[in-house]
């Protein structure tokens, strides 16, 4: 069993002095548009959107080579450096340039690429070299490290060794998976606080259906707005009308792609609300803000289903925080994407595919009508999975891995 994390694990700052602590650099200094111009699209599967401009990599190289002298500085060979994330690739192998010897793991928290998706970056041999660096690289799913082992498989200098090891030239490096969680119980407990008043309005007897993302292409808002809008037009008129509340805060707004999704959510919303819509009841609720925690986790509980049907994800946590958020003796039901990480754990949800709109309406249609004890059978073992996998296991699970690989 993993050591369990201190709550109080904090980033390492910078700036600090040297010691054998573990360090975590956070993506603070985010280089934009490599990060989210092309290892953003390529890792979720959307080659068709890499803005393969070369100041991109420059820059994304020249800010991870200035992380790597500053954390050289203050590494001493006992340390463990966990380092997160898309922005920070290279920094394992700018590190080794410099002579770091620690221990250095990398937790990639998007999809791993497949092989055909790295054929399209101008740094493809560099991306190898990349991930090679570290000597413990953490994926979110067992289906991300088949991906990452068939990637080195078909590497001219890559060999699969036993367990999960890698090697590539003179580099040995370990891929495990260590699907990432929520605080649940602090989530649990923050969705039982009742509301003050009631933020929806949704008039006695409807269902409330909700859907909470980043305005971001992989999430496939349109596509499930528009499996929303198969089950208006098909729905069985004994069921309560439904209201879908889709909750998406904007993102990365200067780059195109993203401008883009905004037109067409829009205009979706506004079709299918004058196609659909009466007088008193609006289908759905397009809310494109920021709402905080404290709101969100009680919303969560009142909604009959949640709707989480990503293109390509990591994990979703949002899947894991609305199963937290129910009410155990009458929860709501999770409607969630087989293409979202999160469904290699989560099979107890109704597992859709996003890309059908069809499947998304019958699934719908099955949420809103589940009898009481299936629910919460579905749900005592969803929960028992976000219990499980909550934050500090997974933490806990790859500090005790980096640090003892052996162990
Ligand atoms: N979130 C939030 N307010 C919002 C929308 C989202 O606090 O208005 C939070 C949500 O609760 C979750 C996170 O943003 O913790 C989204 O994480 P997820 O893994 O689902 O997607 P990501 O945005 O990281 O791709």
């Amino acid at each position: 069993m993993p050591s369990a994390l201190p709550r109080s694990f904090a980033s390492h700052n910078l700036s600090g002095g040297r010691g054998s602590h573990a360090s975590s650099v956070s993506s603070a200094t985010m280089p934009l548009g490599y990060a989210n111009s092309v290892l953003w699209p390529l890792c979720h599967h959307r080659t068709d959107l890499l803005a393969l401009e070369r100041r991109f990599a420059e820059g994304y190289l020249a800010v991870n080579a200035r992380i790597a002298r500053m954390l050289a500085e203050i590494t001493g060979p006992e340390d463990l450096i966990w380092i997160h994330d898309y922005h920070f690739l290279p920094l394992a192998y700018e590190l080794r340039r410099l002579g770091v010897r620690a221990r250095l793991g990398l937790f990639l928290h998007i999809p791993f690429p497949t092989s055909s998706d790295i054929a399209s970056l101008n740094e493809r041999d560099e991306f190898y070299r990349w991930i090679a660096s570290y000597d413990l690289v953490g994926l979110q799913t067992e289906a991300d490290v088949a991906r990452c082992l068939e990637v080195y498989r078909g590497h001219a200098c890559g060999e699969l060794l036993f367990n999960g090891r890698v090697k590539l030239g003179d580099r040995k490096f370990e891929v495990r998976s260590f699907p990432i969680g929520i605080d649940s119980e602090a989530f649990t407990s923050v969705a039982s606080t009742p509301l003050s008043h009631d933020p929806v309005h949704i008039r006695a007897g409807a269902k409330m259906i909700i859907g909470v993302d980043r305005l971001d292409y992989s999430k496939g808002i349109p596509h499930r707005i528009r499996g929303f809008a198969k089950f208006l037009e098909a729905r069985d008129p004994s069921l309560p009308r439904a209201t879908l509340i889709q909750i998406t805060p904007p993102s990365r707004e200067v780059i195109a792609s993203y401008q883009e999704i905004t037109r067409e959510l829009e205009a979706l919303t506004g079709r299918i609300n004058g196609q659909y819509g009466e007088i008193d009841w609006t289908p759905i609720r397009l809310i494109v803000r920021s709402v905080p925690r404290e709101t969100l986790a009680p919303l969560y509980r009142l909604a009959s289903v949640g709707l989480v049907t990503p293109l390509a994800d990591g994990m979703n946590l949002v899947a894991k925080e609305y199963v937290a958020a129910q009410d155990p003796q009458d929860p709501g039901v999770l409607i969630l994407s087989r293409s979202a990480g999160a469904a290699e754990q989560m099979t107890e949800a109704l597992i859709v595919n996003p890309h059908d709109s069809e499947e998304v309406a019958d699934a719908i249609e099955q949420g809103l009508s589940m009898p009481l004890d299936e629910r919460c059978e579905r749900h005592a073992a969803l929960m028992e999975v976000v219990r499980d996998t909550d934050v500090f296991v997974w933490g806990a699970r790859f500090v005790d891995k980096l640090a003892a690989p052996n162990g």
